[in-house]
């Protein structure tokens, strides 16, 4: 057998099915249209879920509030930041769910009505309510950006830390593509380390769940501040929410801590990727 003739019925098998394929699409110019518009349909979806976002976002807020969050400031920071800004676009759809949602590397957008009720903690802190926001902020996990983009909202001035330099990019960028980019400084680093630099705050969140609350995090925490953090129970495969007040007292430092109900967030990781 020629080198040619062996080779020949490759080529034939795989022209096998095609031979009508041509002749179909050459006859059927309109198909093209077709699949073209129903791409630009699919396509279009997150645009035309920007368009009204803004009454899917009032909704969410309101289920928000039917499920018993009160704060009205966080409420409305809710209804500012358009949350499928900060997903990948075959998933804006769920945006405005109760719902966390991949956003790459294994690591998720945190649930809403989490998200709500960790900010509202913050808020309660005797010295958010004093001062009537949440200060200079620490957040431990920026992920997509988007609680870094609610606690702009809230806050006088925002440090938020990454340690997925993937994620930490991406972050920048749909802050960017908001137009809100300049209201959160985002740092890539260990956020078990806290941000020195940016010392002492009036408030921390962590957005990871770790065995125990990192020293720096106390050490970066101002008097009369608040530090609210997913936590790891001891043997258990559960986490609770730690609540750690600042008191100040004559001088000395004392932190009062309290536990709250069980959550589930990824795990707070040491080190940068
Ligand atoms: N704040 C996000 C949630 C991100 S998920 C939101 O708005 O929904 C938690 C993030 O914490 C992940 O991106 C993970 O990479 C990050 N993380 C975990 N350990 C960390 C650490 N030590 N320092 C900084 N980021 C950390």
């Amino acid at each position: 057998m020629s080198e040619k003739s062996r080779r020949f019925p490759l080529p034939l098998e795989k022209v096998g099915k095609s031979p009508n394929a041509p002749a179909r699409s050459v006859l059927m110019p309109q198909r093209h249209l077709r699949e073209a518009a129903l791409d630009a349909q699919r396509s279009a979806a997150p645009v035309g879920l920007g368009l009204d976002s803004a009454q899917v976002r009032a909704r969410m807020v309101q289920r928000l509030r039917a499920e018993g969050l009160s704060d009205e400031r966080v409420l409305d920071a809710f209804g500012h930041v358009p949350r499928h800004a900060f997903v990948d676009s075959a998933l804006a759809i769920q945006a405005y769910e109760d719902t966390a949602l991949p956003i790459g590397l294994g690591q998720t957008i945190s649930k809403p009505s989490v998200v709500g009720r960790m900010l509202a903690l913050l808020m309660q802190a005797q010295g958010a309510r004093a001062r009537g926001h949440l200060g200079k902020v620490l957040e431990i996990g920026t992920g997509c950006g988007y609680q870094a983009a609610l606690l702009a909202q809230l806050g006088q001035a925002v440090v938020t830390v990454e340690r997925l330099r993937l994620l930490y990019e991406r972050a920048l960028s749909n802050l960017e593509a908001i137009g809100m980019a300049t209201r959160a400084r985002l740092v890539f680093a260990d956020g078990m380390l806290g941000h020195a630099p940016g010392a002492p705050y009036d408030s921390i969140v962590a957005a990871a769940g770790g065995e125990d609350i990192p020293s720096a995090w106390l050490e970066q925490l101002a008097p009369g501040g608040r530090l609210v953090a997913p936590m790891a129970v001891p043997g258990a495969n559960t986490q609770v929410l730690v609540v750690i007040d600042h008191q100040s007292v004559g001088g000395a430092s004392h932190f009062i801590r309290s536990e709250h109900e069980g959550v589930l967030f990824v795990p707070l990781k040491s080190g940068v990727v």
